[in-house]
């Protein structure tokens, strides 16, 4: 199979998760990565990137949800966001083993290799219409996130 294009290599480094103990490699994005974003697919063994700036479901849900900082809106991207591998994407980063979404422990710890990374990709919400796209983001961007 031809390598995708749009798949992006990105660092990963060791971490260990809080609950479980165990230690795996896990991305992260570099410095100098201002207005890019990974979101974590519900089992924490798939990942999606985000270029923001410019994106134009990143400025659709700037100008519905209209918030200060970034967080409403990603959250609310990554609920609409098509699933990777089979798995919902989300803010949260989560351990790959036991699927804890508690904060990793001494992350990031030593570099390990990297992982090439897909586009996140809104294919089933670009369907939808405009008024009910504007609901969606409203309804995820809600700090209990509709879940
Ligand atoms: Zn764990």
């Amino acid at each position: 199979m031809a390598q995708d294009p749009r798949l992006r290599s990105i660092a990963t480094f060791e971490a260990t998760c809080a609950d479980c103990r165990e230690t795996f490699p896990a991305p992260l994005l570099g410095d100098f990565s201002y207005g890019q974003f990974l979101l974590y697919g519900r089992r924490g063994t798939a990942y999606a990137y985000l270029d923001a700036p410019g994106h134009p479901i990143w400025e659709l849900a700037d100008s519905v949800i209209q918030s200060r900082d970034g967080e409403p809106i990603l959250r609310a991207l990554a609920a609409v966001a098509d699933p990777v591998d089979g798995q919902p994407l989300g803010t949260d980063r989560v351990c790959p083993l036991c699927h804890s979404r508690r904060d990793w422990e001494s992350w990031p710890g030593p570099r390990v290799g990297s992982v090439e990374i897909p586009p996140v990709t809104f294919a089933a919400f670009d369907r939808l219409a405009d008024e009910e796209k504007r609901r969606l983001l409203r309804k995820y961007a809600a700090p209990s996130g509709g879940r």
